[in-house]
């Protein structure tokens, strides 16, 4: 079985439920790209690209535009990169993916790893179809739940903590807070005395529920440098189970630093996007957790190399999210699944942030993800959908 046909479908904007605010985006529409893939044998597979520009540099209109790269890659570079390459097994699909984003050679096209992302999860699910199986079986895996986190964008205290009291009534595993606003004030206060405010209560919050819950924050680079970081970690010690990604995505030496002067174990997100990323911050040190994010390791293969090396060196991982709908989260639920001892948590409900999110092939029930349909066969995606949701259409 070969690749025939590959499609790039931009979708038009879905709404998430609310505004989610970061230190330096504001998220009320998101623009996904489903990539289509047709063999020969008839097998059709789909795959989710979330572009995020702030995090990996790409667009709807670049996901798209790297499809069409692929597709057309004989006229370009005299070679193919997609177009009539077997994909009947896992294999098959490795061969591909090891040439579409490798390690030991160089690219032939560098970066787009949401696109390349996309296109796996497209050749896998064609792939499982063909065979007539779920994904999981096709990859190996046995299905389990997997733990995940509720996550609150940066908002005024008093905003923050009635959600916190609102999510502890659901039991959740993991309460995240976003911290590091660009702004001077967040609400009444300055944006530093917020943060600190919202750590030191929502810790006091957890312990009078009697709940055994991890609370982290994350700065998505908003201290921006190691003294401004100090800053926030000194009156929170001992009070936060991780805090991701403090510092400038580029200044991988700030962990370090950081780690020197307190005790509060640090996760590099931003400045982690692939497999050579990963073995730069470890040889640096001070990096306890990595938030590994399938669109930007570009794809399943990618995130388990760097999980597997973080295993080797004994730091944690967290299977985080650019707010995919359940067909992307899908896959990071397997990242989860395959590597139990190495995954703890996940933001894998993160299509529960998505109003009317439309492929439902994850269920969440007290902070913990399932498949919805164990038995479907491929990611269960569908032209159906995509043409309703297509940007064309
Ligand atoms: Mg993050």
């Amino acid at each position: 079985m070969r690749v025939r046909k590959l499609e790039a479908h931009p979708l038009r904007p879905l709404k998430m439920n609310e505004p989610f605010s970061t230190t330096n985006v504001l998220l009320s529409d998101l623009y996904f790209v489903i990539v289509r893939v047709e063999t020969d044998s008839g097998a059709v597979g789909y795959g989710e690209a979330l572009p995020a520009w702030e995090v990996n540099g790409e667009t709807q209109a670049s996901v798209a535009g790297c499809i069409e790269l692929c597709k057309n890659a004989r006229q370009v570079y005299d070679k193919d990169l997609l177009i009539g390459k077997p994909i009947a097994t896992l294999d098959d699909i490795r061969a591909v993916m090891d040439r579409l984003q490798p390690v030991h050679w160089p690219a032939t096209i560098a970066g787009n790893s949401a696109a390349k992302a996309a296109i796996e999860q497209a050749l896998l699910d064609a792939c499982a179809r063909h065979q007539q199986k779920p994904l999981h079986q096709l990859l190996d895996i046995a299905p389990a739940a997997v733990t995940t986190s509720v996550t609150s964008g940066i908002r005024p205290v008093s905003e923050t903590l009635g959600w916190v009291e609102r999510v502890l009534a659901l039991k959740p595993k993991l309460i995240r807070l976003k911290v590091g606003s660009q702004a001077e004030k967040v609400g009444e206060h300055a944006s530093l005395d917020r943060d600190i405010e919202v750590v030191v209560r929502t810790r006091e919050m957890i312990r009078g529920s009697g709940q055994n819950i991890l609370l982290a924050a994350d700065a998505n680079e908003g201290f921006t440098d190691a003294p401004r970081a100090l800053e926030f970690c000194r009156p929170v010690e001992g009070l936060l189970d991780w805090l991701e990604q403090p510092v400038l995505a580029e200044d991988r030496l700030a962990f370090r630093e950081i780690s020197r002067h307190v005790e509060v174990p640090l996760m590099a997100d931003e400045s982690l996007h692939s497999y050579g990323d990963a073995k730069l911050l470890v040889e640096l040190g001070g990096v306890e957790y990595f938030n590994v994010k399938l669109m930007k390791a570009g794809g399943l293969i990618s995130a388990l190399r760097i999980i597997d090396l973080a295993a080797d060196h004994g730091v944690k991982c967290h299977i985080g999210s650019m707010v995919e709908t359940s067909l992307g989260c899908l896959m990071g639920c397997y990242a989860a699944m395959s590597r139990p001892e190495t995954v703890g948590t996940t933001d894998m409900n993160a299509w529960k942030y998505i109003a009317d999110e439309p492929w439902k092939i994850l269920t969440e029930k007290n902070g913990e993800i399932e498949l919805s349909n164990p038995a479907a066969v491929g990611t269960g995606a569908n032209d159906r959908i995509v043409q309703a949701l297509s940007a064309q259409s």
